[in-house]
């Protein structure tokens, strides 16, 4: 049944994802007086943000609080946190996302448990471009074991990427044998809650930790604290360079004190003996041994399935025949957006970023190793597809360099332009001090997961002058490098080698 044009004004503006980005377009869309409908695929509003609640993120939260998001929680009596505190993933959910969405305004509008599976739109497929103009967007969404349509008359991915972590093979593929239940029985993620929920499991027990961003060094650096507990937990840690120089960056002389002390903390564990390094190591396939070989002795595999202790060990080939064992394996590498429920849309994606093509040129990896990216907002971020937009970590594609603040603007610019207020879609309402002082060491590698875990800044002063340059690439708030370029390119360092 075709839809007459008055019947799609009455239809929601569906946002998929109930996570800041997604709470904060309902928000925006609310404020344009359209109407939201909030479809979250977990139980809960920030499910993604709760499992690395244990991680301390490096903004604060001045710039964590989206400003159409704070006027509906004002009236509630909510209490703003401390701006210049640093809050963990759990704070930022039991402090924001559950009071916001217990809001009158978006209560009503949240559906949790509803996890979109397909978007298309009309009755045609995508081919029937003609057919399809101004129809009304289809979504299937799974819920209580269903499968629902819903009608939509805007689409907003906020769904992040959380969920599609890239795979632990070379060449952005799985190592063989990757998917095996057995073997991903002993995968732990990209950020373990290692001191938390993952302690009893990995307490004297060998990990293997692959990827060299900040992820990375936080698990094995909360490993290396579970060692002084128990100095049986062994650490082992992969990279795919001929040295972890790279890693160590500037050190002493890093111009972030708190990312110079984290590094070099890294550094003494790996040259005490206390990490095993493992360089230029390209993972083949994983597989689980025959038998266990701990330092503590060989032990056959076999015993209560139920007890982690007691499965075999994790083999782990590498491309050039080298074969390692560890009990557990946290892959530290990074993550890409989940493309196949798009199928049916017209996008216009960079072939590399797997973002929104224009904001591809602000974002790649290759080219801007940190540095805030310049606003920007529902040109940038429009598809053919017209009335579809993804937003959020989600619009970054593979890129890792996203901030909470930019998603707001973002939300922000596609809610008025959906609302037909293009002079307000157009202006740009992000004011990040500028920044560009991390090219180089501690650049953030695409393949690597964000991870904070810092200090708060030691004044708030110092936080008025400061912005972190990007969600993963550095421990702290980057200092603002006078004169520098917001978005600033780090060149042919960084350029396409390919
Ligand atoms: C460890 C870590 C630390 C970070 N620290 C900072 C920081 O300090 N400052 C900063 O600005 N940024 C930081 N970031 C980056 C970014 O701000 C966060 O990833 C943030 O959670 C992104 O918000 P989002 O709403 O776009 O996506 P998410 O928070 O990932 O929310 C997406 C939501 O969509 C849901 N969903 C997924 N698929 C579907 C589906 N098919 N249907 C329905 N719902 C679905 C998920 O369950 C989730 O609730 C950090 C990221 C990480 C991982």
């Amino acid at each position: 049944m075709e839809s007459s044009p008055a019947s799609l004004a009455e239809l929601p503006v569906v946002v998929v994802g109930a996570g800041p980005s997604g709470l904060a377009a309902a928000a925006h869309l609310l404020e344009n007086g359209l109407e939201p409908l909030v479809l979250e695929a977990g139980p809960q509003v920030g499910a993604a943000i709760r499992e690395w609640g244990h991680i301390k993120l490096f903004s604060p939260w001045r710039y964590n609080i989206d400003a159409a998001a704070a006027k509906l929680l004002e009236p509630t009596g909510w209490e703003p946190p401390r701006a210049t505190a640093l809050p963990t993933g759990a704070e930022l959910v039991r402090d924001y996302l559950e009071p916001l969405a217990r809001t009158p305004e978006l209560g009503d509008r949240i559906r949790t448990d509803h996890r979109v599976l397909a978007i298309s739109r009309g009755t045609r497929d995508k081919t029937h471009v003609a057919a399809r103009a101004g129809q009304p967007f289809v979504l299937q969404v799974a819920h209580s074991g269903q499968v629902l349509q819903l009608q939509a008359r805007a689409v907003i991915d906020a769904s992040g990427t959380w969920g599609t972590p890239n795979p632990i093979g070379s060449a952005g593929l799985p190592a063989l044998g990757e998917d095996h239940p057995a073997v991903a029985a002993r995968l732990l993620g990209s950020l373990p809650d290692v001191l938390g929920a993952q302690a009893a499991r990995l307490r004297g027990r060998h990990t293997l930790v692959v990827g060299a961003g900040h992820s990375a060094i936080n698990t094995l650096l909360n490993l290396a604290a579970l060692r002084r507990e128990d100095p049986a937990t062994r650490i082992s840690w992969a990279i795919r360079g001929a040295s972890a120089e790279r890693v160590y960056g500037g050190g002493d002389a890093d111009q972030l004190p708190a990312r110079g002390a984290l590094v070099q903390r890294l550094r003494r564990l790996v040259e005490g003996g206390e990490i095993t390094l493992v360089t230029e190591a390209e993972v083949h396939a994983l597989s689980v041994a025959e038998s266990s070989d701990r330092e503590s002795g060989v032990r056959e595999s076999g015993g209560d399935p139920d007890d982690d202790a007691a499965l075999p060990a994790l083999e782990v080939a590498l491309a050039d025949g080298r074969r390692l064992r560890a009990d557990h394996l946290a892959a530290a590498t990074g993550f890409r957006p989940q493309l196949q429920m798009l199928r049916e849309l017209r996008l216009e994606l960079d072939p590399a970023v797997e973002s929104p093509r224009r904001l591809a040129t602000l974002i790649d990896p290759e080219f801007h190793s940190c540095g805030t990216v310049e606003a920007h907002g529902a040109d940038v971020l429009a598809h053919p597809e017209e009335g579809f937009f993804l937003a959020g970590m989600k619009s970054y594609g593979r890129a890792p360099t996203f901030l909470l603040a930019t998603g707001y603007e973002q939300v922000r610019s596609i809610a008025a332009h959906l609302a037909g207020a293009d002079a307000a879609a157009a202006a740009r309402d992000l004011n990040l001090p500028e920044t560009g002082v991390c090219s180089g060491v501690g650049a953030p590698d695409p393949e690597e997961s964000p991870s904070c875990g810092v200090p708060e800044p030691s004044s708030p002063a110092q936080n008025q002058a400061q912005m972190p340059a990007s969600s993963c690439s550095s421990p702290a708030p980057e200092p603002v490098a006078a004169g520098s370029r917001i978005g600033a390119s780090t060149g042919v360092l960084h350029g396409r080698t390919g």
